[in-house]
């Protein structure tokens, strides 16, 4: 019998003040860290990779990005060449972490991954956003190492993003709904193993919410978001695609990004699509709704600063922007797309 082999990271901490003890976890996990390249952004997350730099022991070097463009990639790639480090380090958001997790797989580093917010399900995965001379690209890479989040950070981080993360948690209901129809109508194969964590992780994160009634900058609430992120990367990995967590909400999300000038945080758009897409599967949202009304989630596109049109727009062009990817939308007319707009969002 075959069994298969994941790339995964190797550890993961998640904990108040836990950079702090950065020194601890790596010798613990018996990481080689005597040189470290430090690569941060310019604004607070620079004084993250200061606590860094001086919480580590050994040598080290730094270097501040602004963006995921070629020009920082290459200011990354050149510190890493001179300095040489057993390992490189990322402290920031999505942006910081994406072209530290780029430069260090192409020099042939190891990563570890210290995210400042916890706004997607992309800390732990093996795939890089970044610039190219063909334009914005996702690049397979390897995972991190390990993953260190500190609550203290994040607590700090803007509460947008926050709501990102739990947007884009809660989308996996939609996503997992949708992987099942596609197995039912066009006979896609499930991984019952990237299921059960992208449910479980969403599901232990909204009964800890709904049980606890417990504020979104409460320690416990934040690291069982942290835990339901990665767990949600882990299943994505699982499956090797990001089907688990990955549905016709992100479908619309990926044709908002191309109609507005300026697209919404991923999370926000992916939540609030979920909405929709739950309706027109005929599932009752009242919970979800009541949440996001208690969590300040929007929940009209309105309150998003979408105009309805822009969105009914998306929810159309939607299939096209992955057209290997069947979903709910496959299967609905345009009158049942209306109706559910009606009941989802109250117009
Ligand atoms: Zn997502």
């Amino acid at each position: 019998m075959l069994t298969r082999t994941v790339r995964i990271p190797r550890f993961f901490y998640v904990n108040k003040g836990s950079i702090t003890k950065i020194n601890e976890i790596l010798n613990l996990e018996k990481v080689e860290s005597t040189r470290t390249v430090i690569v941060s952004g310019k604004n607070f997350t620079k004084s993250v990779g200061d606590l860094v730099q001086r919480s580590i022991e050994g040598d080290s070097s730094r270097v501040d990005v602004e963006n995921n463009d070629i020009q920082s990639i290459k200011e990354v790639e050149n510190v890493i060449k001179i300095f040489e480090p057993s390992l490189v380090i990322g402290t920031g958001g999505g942006k910081v972490l994406d072209i530290t997790k780029f430069c260090a797989y192409k020099l042939n580093k190891p990563f570890l991954a210290l995210p400042t917010v916890l706004s997607n399900d992309g800390i732990s995965s093996p795939v890089s956003v970044v610039q190219t001379e063909h334009g914005v690209s996702s690049i397979g890479t390897n995972p991190p190492i390990g993953i260190i989040v500190d609550i203290d950070i994040i607590r700090k981080s803007p509460k947008s993003t926050i709501l990102a993360g739990i947007g884009d948690l809660i989308s996996n209901f939609s996503a997992i709904e949708d992987w099942n129809l596609a197995s039912k109508h066009v006979g896609e194969k499930i991984d019952k193993f990237a299921e059960i964590l992208s449910r479980n992780s969403v599901e232990g994160f909204m009964q800890y919410l709904i049980r606890n009634g417990s504020s979104l900058l409460d320690e416990h609430t934040l690291i069982s978001l942290a835990e339901g992120l990665i767990q949600s990367g882990i299943a994505m990995s699982l499956a090797g695609s990001s089907r688990p967590c990955s549905g016709s909400e992100h479908l619309i999300s990926h044709a908002l990004d191309k109609l507005l000038n300026h697209a919404k945080p991923h999370g926000l758009q992916v939540g609030l699509a979920t909405l929709f897409t739950h309706t027109l599967r005929k599932r009752d949202i009242s919970d979800l709704t009541a949440l996001y009304r208690r969590i300040d989630f929007p929940d009209t596109p309105e309150d998003l600063g979408i105009q309805m049109s822009t969105f009914m727009d998306a929810i159309r062009n939607a299939p096209a922007t992955r057209k290997d990817r069947f979903t709910i939308l496959n299967l609905v007319s345009d009158k049942e797309i209306k109706e559910a707009i009606k009941i989802a969002y109250g117009r």
